[in-house]
Formats: C-alpha cells, structure tokens, sequence
C-alpha cells in the first residue's frame, strides 16, 4: 500500500486514477495551489476548495482510492493583494471541513512582502486552530527560501512536528532533517528530484521522518511517482522496512495528527460503487458501473 501525500488530482484523468489503484495507492493528499494562470475573483477559489473537499473526493472513491485535501492560498496568488484579502476570510470556513488534513500548500515563491505575509497570517491561523501545515519550498533560491520558511514557522509557534516541508532536495534534506520537520521530497520525472536521486537520499539518511509524493498536475510529471520510486529503492536494496516508511507510514504518521486521515478509511472503506452519485453526477459515460474491492473487481450485469 502507498500513499501519495502531495498530487493535484484535479488535473489528472480517470485513468491516471485507475493506474494509481492498480500500483496500490490507496490514499492521496491534493493541497490546494496555483492552477496555472491567476485567479481574478474570490469567488474563483471558493469553488475551487469546494470541489477539493466535494466532487474530487467522490471521484477518488469511485475508482477505490481515499482523497485528502489541504487548504490554503498559495504563494504565487498571495502577490494579489486584494484578492488575498478575500480568500483569507474563506479559509476559516474551509479548514475545518472533512478530509481537510492541513493548511496549504503556502510558502514562498518569489520570497516578496506580500507573500511573506500572507504566509504569515495562515501559520498564525494554523496555530490558532491547531492544524498541521504544508509548506511549498521555493524553485529558485530554494536553501534560503527553506530556511528561511522554518524560520517564519518557529516564530509563529508552530511544532516542527506539525510542519511538513515539500520539495526538499540533497542541498535542503539536512537542515529540515536536523531542525525536526517531516521532511518531502517531489519526485519529478527527469528534473529538480528524480527518483534515483531519491534512493540515494534514503540510503544516507534512512526513513526517520522523510515522505515521497508526486506532486503530479498538469506539467510534466508523474501520478505513479511514488510506487515507481519504492520498486526502484527494493531493486536497489534499501529495506522494505525503510520503503514502507517513507512511501506510507511518514505520511500517515504526519497526517493523521490531524484527526481526519486514518488508516481504518481505506482498510475498511465500502468496495467502489460506481453506480453512486454526486449531486447528480457519476463518472459514467454510458458505461457498466463497476463495483471493485482490491482483490476482486466485479462487473454489475
Ligand atoms: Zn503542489
């Protein structure tokens, strides 16, 4: 069984769905983020956290896999001062919905006042509320930028137990390591983190509190990240035990603190019925629905 703590699902097809279950994810995070151009009205970002915690989860359900979401507003976004306004009065009305597990992912991207700032004030209603957080560590000055971000994260009082720190890479996984955050890494195809670079991290470091996800959206990426790198890590003779930990159990361990994500969701979860709707709507297109428990797929004649 994996977990894939970081995936943007909304961009992603029923097959990749389909693909994923079959690799044997069972759960997904998708933190809220950027979609790719700028929003230009709140009213934008309130149904986009609402699809997060309504239609996407079913859709996750409807081909066996549990869907987790964070909440927040991303960095890139925070730069629109007027528009960050209003999207921090929605999000105490959204943190606290089911299947939300933390705030984010917010951070840095450019490392400008305003996104200081609004990261500011989501740490402060973090703490606030006691939630875990997901920070985005920035593309470029990314040593600094994640420094820094654990910086701003112990002055508002923030647990490093209670801070997971994506994106990390071989220049960052020391200092967060050292400093007790759960550290991420982003397994991106061909680039920033691939996943034998990834196997060679795990070799040096071993399992304590390091978590794998795919990050995968719309860019080039890839939704089967996660049990590609675990296969790749048994071939190159890392313990299954270390594989367990940092393909499931960190991510469970980090995330279920939150009280919304534990493992009996998808051990016990109802076999897929994809005869079910929401608000009116299936994933059906004319097809037979199919009802699927993990060991035996049964076709509904
Ligand atoms: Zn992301």
């Amino acid at each position: 069984m994996y977990i894939d703590p970081h995936i943007h699902m909304s961009s992603r097809t029923t097959d990749d769905y389909q693909a994923m279950r079959d690799a044997g994810i069972v759960a997904v995070i998708e933190p809220a983020f950027w979609l790719g151009q700028p929003r230009t009205h709140v009213g934008s970002f309130q149904d986009y956290f609402n699809s997060l915690i309504g239609w996407e989860r079913f859709r996750a359900s409807q081909f066996g896999i549990c869907h987790y979401c964070t909440i927040g507003l991303n960095s890139k976004e925070a730069n629109n001062e007027a528009l960050a306004e209003a999207v921090m009065e929605l999000l105490p009305l959204y943190v606290c919905k089911d299947g939300v597990v933390a705030i984010g992912e917010i951070g840095y991207d450019d490392m400008t006042p305003a996104e200081d700032k609004y990261f500011r004030l989501q740490l402060e209603l973090a703490k606030e509320m006691d939630l875990l957080v997901l920070v985005h560590t920035p593309h470029r000055n990314k040593k600094a930028g994640t420094s820094r971000s654990m910086d701003v994260c112990k002055e508002h009082g923030l647990k490093p137990t209670q801070v997971i720190i994506d994106h990390n890479n071989e220049e960052t996984v020391k200092e967060v390591l050292d400093r007790g955050f759960w550290t991420a890494f982003t397994i991106y195809p061909n680039t920033i983190m691939g996943n034998a670079r990834m196997v060679e991290i795990v070799r040096q470091y071993g399992s304590d509190r390091i978590i794998i996800d795919s990050s995968a959206d719309w860019g080039i990426s890839d939704p089967l990240a996660v049990p590609k790198t675990a296969q790749l890590m048994l071939e190159r003779g890392i313990p299954r035990t270390t594989v367990q930990a940092v393909c499931y159990g960190n991510a469970l361990a980090a995330y279920s603190q939150s009280g919304q994500m534990k493992e009996t969701d998808w051990r016990n979860s109802p076999p897929v019925d994809q005869r079910q709707l929401f608000n009116g709507s299936s994933v059906l297109r004319g097809q037979k629905p199919v009802t699927e428990t993990p060991r035996h797929p049964v076709l509904i004649e």
